[in-house]
């Protein structure tokens, strides 16, 4: 049992940068492997592709029906999942999802590490959505989930991390997968 890979997965309310610290955090962690996501919500224009793999809603039906996520949930009228992992390689996952995949994660991992990520401010979290070229419409829908998210994020979560500065919030995210790793070495 020790000797699997961690699974970590990261939660928290839509622009507070969870994206930006999964990348980080494998770029600075090569033992960290991040799951890539389906989608079918459509590409935003800041976005290159490579966030998600963007598909239509037929497509994803139809690997829910084939049983091809270790979770999925509707979020804000899109479908998101995560794909079952293939192969790590014996690398620790990351995922970066929204809460309720988070709850499903937990179901089957009873392990899984859930680190909600929080914003230094509320006023920091308006401004991040604003910037990301959304619609007002879009922003305010998901400043009015914020107050949920954080709430069911906060009973689902092993860890809070205050994103206020993705170096030292990806240092301190490490350094607990570190003790972590420790831990399950000296148990196996
Ligand atoms: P966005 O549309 O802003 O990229 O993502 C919306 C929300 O969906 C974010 O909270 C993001 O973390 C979450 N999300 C991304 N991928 C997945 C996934 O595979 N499963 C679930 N449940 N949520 C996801």
């Amino acid at each position: 049992m020790c000797a699997e890979p961690l699974l970590a997965v990261l939660i928290g309310p839509g622009g507070v940068g969870k994206g930006t610290l999964a990348r980080r955090l494998t770029e600075v962690d090569r033992r960290l492997w991040l799951s890539r996501s389906w989608t079918t919500r459509p590409r935003r224009g800041t976005e290159t592709g490579d966030e998600y793999e963007f598909v239509d809603r037929a497509t994803f039906e139809r690997a829910i029906a084939n049983h091809e996520f270790l979770e999925w949930a509707q979020f804000q009228g899109n479908l998101y999942g995560t794909p079952i992992p293939r192969t790590t390689g014996g690398a620790d996952v990351l995922l970066e999802i929204e809460v309720q995949g988070a709850e499903q994660v937990r179901r089957q991992y009873h392990d899984a590490v859930v680190f909600l990520i929080v914003p230094p401010s509320i006023d920091h979290l308006e401004h991040r959505l604003r910037e990301r070229g959304d619609t007002d419409e879009h922003v305010d829908r998901r400043l009015a989930s914020t107050p949920d998210e954080l709430r069911v994020g906060g009973a689902l979560a092993s860890y809070v991390i205050v994103n206020d500065d993705v170096e030292r919030a990806t240092a301190e995210i490490l350094s607990i997968l570190e003790k972590l790793r420790r831990e399950r070495r000296s148990l196996a």
